[in-house]
């Protein structure tokens, strides 16, 4: 009985995820030209992971919804749709190549937080970590040079939160420390030579 009650909610809850996307369509198009703020979002979509739509809305179907890194003037909790003309991205796809490049490139490793696909998810009990590619600025084209491993709690959190340094990353930093100055300096050495390469 309890195992069904939580299958029937898991896929109900499933459902109202799907309709939540449309119906964030639905409001905006409704309000092309007005600023609207989260609370609306969040009271029409009823998930709390509405910006997630958001973020489909814009990239998957290319509205023109802007936020407060678009128009400085709009506030924090203020969404714009600026007109009901899709611009989709261009060249968002990133191909099967470029994704074994990027990966052969920077590791099976989060870019943001560090952990990797056999740590324990922190954010999704009893799932392991999973890798995605994604753009470092979101807005900047897909060559090699714009694409960054992410785990998936990064990816979806970083443009609204900062996430802490995974607890293999302080250890790491704990342990160089603990290193003789020569070693630390070969470390420092080496990173420089990846985060401000000589041209
Ligand atoms: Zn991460």
């Amino acid at each position: 009985m309890i195992l069904l009650s939580s299958i029937w909610k898991k896929s109900v809850l499933k459902r109202s995820n799907i309709g939540a996307r449309d119906k964030i369509r639905e409001f905006l198009e409704g309000k092309v030209g007005k600023i609207v703020t989260t609370e609306q979002i969040a009271r029409i979509a009823k998930i709390r992971d509405f910006q997630r739509r958001i973020r489909e809305l814009r990239n998957d179907e290319g509205m023109q919804i802007l936020s407060r890194r678009d128009r400085p003037d709009l506030k924090p909790n203020e969404y714009l749709l600026v007109s009901l003309k899709r611009e989709p991205r261009l060249a968002l796809r990133i191909d099967k190549a470029q994704r074994t490049r990027i990966i052969e490139r920077d590791g099976l490793i989060c870019s943001m937080c560090g952990v990797t696909p056999s740590d324990p998810d922190p954010y999704h009990p009893g799932r392991k970590i999973t890798l995605h590619i994604d753009h470092d600025d979101r807005r900047g084209p897909t060559i090699d040079e714009n694409l960054r491993v992410f785990c998936r709690n990064c990816k979806e959190g970083r443009s609204n939160l900062v996430v802490p340094p995974a607890p293999n990353t302080l250890s790491v930093i704990r342990t160089i420390r603990r290193l003789p100055r020569s070693d630390q300096r070969l470390i420092f050495l080496e990173l420089k030579k990846k985060f401000e390469p000589t041209t």
